[in-house]
């Protein structure tokens, strides 16, 4: 047999890593990496923290799943907590970010549903963007490689230019029931949305009533030196998908949602086995309790600042391969003027973790509690890489 027992649908690496402390993964044969992929920015507290740890550890001595048929005393004590903290009045929570994504889709639509407009079903999403994998997600983008060979698409998506507001408005019809979007692109190559851009598809949405989507999956749960993105544009969606750092490396998502925006959601409309599970919440709490207060927020935008001041500082010294710097907080990209996927697997053989993203970007994901030795190991690892890359690659 030549299939792999493992769908091989991932180009998988040589790095095999078995055990993880702090920023760092261990392989197989002991191999040390410095972690700045952080499992795609889920392991946002880095590897085997104590509070987690012991946190989902007690909670699978006590009880781990018992279905959504029973009230979830779990369940309602980290949405709360959630609602308290975010523009959401509600919360559904799912297993994965493209489950969150989905419910965020069902939302908007049921919205409209219930004020008796069925027909406001298209949701406006944008180029580039990267939703998850499901066929709802991928049908809510314009990448090729996503839907190659997945037709039928689902119907209900226009795909415009991101960042391009006037392309937006022109893209609402009477079928219209709002817009999806990340407010930092991630996969894409991290690229921030313009405050000008997201003020004006909230005022879109206020004067045309449609609902605003934010698709925090990958921006969310305090990488961009807030606990949400959204924050520092001073503009609230009406529903917003939340995953990845949410649970700290274990499975967990979350949609939330304004109490007119979750008009239509009632018994009956959504459901998930094992979401919210109390393992689940256990660990969402375990990560809030850590990164949701000022304190470590500030940390992060302090961290992230000079991180980047670093790179910046670096980067002309190697200006045949980099360009520049962007991004927010922990959620770094760095722009390539040569393929970032390559220069991604080589830096692994170098020891260091990164992960490549669209528009030749190198993202720079690490933990949100590294400190300063962990900066200028990564800075200075990344200017030796560069500096010796060319050589055996042109040979
Ligand atoms: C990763 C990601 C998703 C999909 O999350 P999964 O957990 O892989 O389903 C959706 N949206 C964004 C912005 C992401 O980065």
């Amino acid at each position: 047999m030549a299939i792999t027992p493992l769908m091989p649908v991932y180009p998988r690496s040589p790095v095999r890593p078995v055990r993880g402390e702090g920023a760092y993964l261990f392989g197989e044969n002991g191999e040390k990496y410095l972690d700045f992929a952080s499992g795609i920015a889920v392991n946002l507290l880095g590897h085997g923290h104590p509070h987690v740890t012991k946190a989902i550890q007690d909670q699978a001595a006590t009880l781990m799943h018992v279905s959504n048929l029973y009230g979830s005393p779990q369940g309602e004590a980290f949405a709360q907590r959630l609602v308290d903290l975010t523009f959401a009045d509600t919360v559904f929570f799912t297993n994965s970010g493209a489950e969150a994504v989905e419910c965020a889709i069902k939302t908007a639509r049921r919205y409209h549903h219930a004020k008796g407009n069925p027909h406001k079903h298209d949701l406006i999403t944008f180029s580039n963007a990267f939703h998850g994998r499901t066929m709802g997600t991928i049908s809510a983008t314009n990448q090729e490689k996503l839907r190659d060979g997945f037709a039928p698409l689902l119907p209900g998506f226009k795909v415009v230019e991101f960042d391009d507001l006037d392309a937006a408005l022109a893209a609402v019809d009477e079928h219209t029931a709002g817009f999806l979007l990340e407010p930092v692109q991630g996969e894409g190559g991290i690229r921030p949305a313009s405050q000008h851009f997201i003020e004006g598809l909230r005022k879109a949405c206020d004067e045309n009533d449609l609902m605003l989507v934010f698709d925090e999956v990958q921006c969310g749960v305090a990488r961009t030196g807030t606990l949400y993105a959204y924050e520092q544009y001073g503009v609230a969606p009406d529903i917003m998908a939340s995953a990845k750092g949410i649970g700290g490396g274990f499975p967990l998502g979350a949609c939330l949602a304004t109490e007119k925006a979750a008009a239509g959601m009632v018994v009956g409309t959504h459901g998930s086995t094992y979401g919210g599970n109390p393992l689940a919440m256990a660990a969402g709490q375990a990560v809030f309790d850590v990164v949701a207060n000022e304190e470590f927020l500030g940390n992060v935008r302090r961290t992230g600042e000079r991180l980047r001041s670093a790179l910046e500082q670096m980067l002309p010294n190697h200006d045949h391969l980099f360009e520049s710097v962007r991004g927010l907080g922990l959620m770094l990209g760095i722009k390539m003027k040569t393929d970032s996927r390559a220069f991604v697997t080589y830096l692994r053989t170098r020891g260091i973790l990164a992960v490549a993203a669209g528009d030749n970007v190198m993202r720079v994901l690490p933990p949100l509690n590294i400190e300063e030795s962990h900066i200028r190991e990564f800075v200075d690892g990344l200017s030796a890489a560069a500096a010796d890359y060319d050589l055996p690659e042109a040979a």
